[in-house]
């Protein structure tokens, strides 16, 4: 059993309350092998919402203490991803999930690519912050982008 960003399976969670459908994942979810989460709405925000972005750091800094998230109206959001990160963690070792199947460009769900915290579409490489905590517990994320022709940014 894997986790899976919700919003790669059609769930329309994201910030503009939207979906990023990867439609090769939908196999092995009608299978039964992946668990979806949404990190965010299990850290209590609501859809649609501000989009968010690391400010001054990656995933692992906000882990550490040592750098926030901010949405676009400016309010400090860093303990809703922290919750985010913790209750997928716990999911994550309930089910025995030993990979996760992730969105890009995410401040939550990113592996490779995050948004710079300048709110000026610039990505730099980086981990979300669910994927930080991920990672550090030995779960091993893998990044899964949209199959939709048009899809929206993922935060
Ligand atoms: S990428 Fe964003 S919308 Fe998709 S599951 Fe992760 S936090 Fe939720």
């Amino acid at each position: 059993m894997k986790i899976v960003s919700a919003c790669l399976l059609g769930v329309k969670c994201n910030f503009e309350g939207n979906h990023s459908l990867n439609s090769a994942l939908m196999a092995d979810f009608v299978k039964g092998d992946l668990f979806p989460v949404c990190p965010e709405v299990l850290g209590g925000l609501s859809v649609p919402r501000s989009p968010s972005e690391i400010v001054a750091g990656d995933g692992l800094d906000v882990i550490e203490g040592k750098a926030k998230v901010v949405n676009s109206a400016g309010v400090d959001v860093t303990n809703n991803f922290l919750k985010g990160a913790y209750e997928t963690l716990r999911i994550a070792q309930a089910i025995g999930a030993k990979e996760a199947f992730f969105a890009e460009k995410s401040p939550s769900c990113g592996s490779n690519l995050i948004f710079d915290g300048t709110f000026s579409n610039r990505l730099i490489q980086g981990n979300g912050v669910t994927t930080a905590l991920l990672k550090k517990n030995g779960i091993k994320v893998i990044s899964k982008k949209s199959t939709q022709k048009k899809s929206s940014p993922i935060v």
